[in-house]
């Protein structure tokens, strides 16, 4: 049974990594999906969309840099108008800018709260007469180093580990709309920003990972998928980890 049938679900930076695997996963699950990313990935986004209408789903894209409010609120408007409803919020989109503290620069520190955190307020407060409309639920991607930090992102970990507060609050107060909102903190998963990570580090990480290996995309939009959906009614202002044992 497919359990996101006439459900919309927007997820934000999801023409690639792990926001395209849960946009292909929601979409699997029969929900109407609402791409996002900013206009270098255009064809990228384009891409997913064929891969969602040609396994008989439907998908919009649009464009919008969500560390800016009055783009993220265009982007809200258009959805409404094109799908009339929303019910899931995922707020996937971030970006690493690493440094130690004693090199990194006014911009790198910004630009990586904005696009992290900035992004999930943004996206959230616009979303919210949506999602009450529709009793829906936010996710939002924190990470494994922003619960337990990591040399060289003092910037990235607090955006993170800001997404964990801003989880843990939102959902105390949307609790009485019947909104839920969640958070997932995965470990190392494989994907462009990670990709980058040099080849030492990556033998490291399995070795401090119970599982010995990296994760998937796809095995976070397989719990992305159950936090959205009807079998996790009774979850809210949870964090989940999704790292293979990493934090143990
Ligand atoms: P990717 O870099 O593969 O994908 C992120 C997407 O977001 C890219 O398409 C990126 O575009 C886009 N994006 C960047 N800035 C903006 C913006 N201002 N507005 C809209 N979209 C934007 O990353 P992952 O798939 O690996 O990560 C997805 C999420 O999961 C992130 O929040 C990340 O922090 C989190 N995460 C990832 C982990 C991992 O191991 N991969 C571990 C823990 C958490 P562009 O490429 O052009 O910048």
């Amino acid at each position: 049974m497919k359990t996101l049938e006439n459900k919309v679900a927007l997820i934000t930076g999801s023409s690639q990594g792990i926001g395209r695997a849960i946009a292909l996963k929601l979409a699997s699950q029969g929900a109407k999906i609402a791409l996002n990313d900013i206009a270098p990935q255009e064809e990228n986004l384009k891409i997913v969309q064929a891969q969602i209408k040609n396994a008989g789903g439907e998908a919009k894209y649009f464009m919008a840099d969500v560390s800016k409010y009055d783009e993220v609120e265009k982007m809200m408007q258009s959805v409404q108008q094109e799908f009339g409803r929303l019910d899931i919020l995922v707020n996937n989109a971030g970006i690493t800018k690493d440094r130690t503290l004693a090199k990194m620069t006014v911009e790198e520190w910004q630009k990586v709260i904005d696009i992290n955190l900035t992004s999930v307020f943004n996206c959230s407060k616009t979303a919210l007469p949506l999602l009450i409309q529709s009793q829906g639920n936010i996710i939002s991607l924190s990470s494994f180093s922003g619960l337990r930090g990591n040399f060289g992102q003092t910037n990235y970990t607090a955006a993170k580990a800001g997404i964990v507060g801003f989880t843990k609050t939102l959902s105390k107060e949307l609790g009485k709309f019947g909104v839920r909102v969640n958070a997932v903190a995965p470990g190392f998963i494989e994907s462009k920003m990670t990709e980058a990570m040099p080849e030492e580090m990556k033998v490291v990480v399995k070795k401090l990972t119970s599982l010995g290996r990296t994760g998937k995309p796809e095995e976070v939009a397989n719990v992305i998928a159950f936090l959205a959906g009807p079998d996790a009614s009774f979850v809210t202002g949870d964090i989940i980890n999704i790292d293979g044992g990493l934090a143990i």
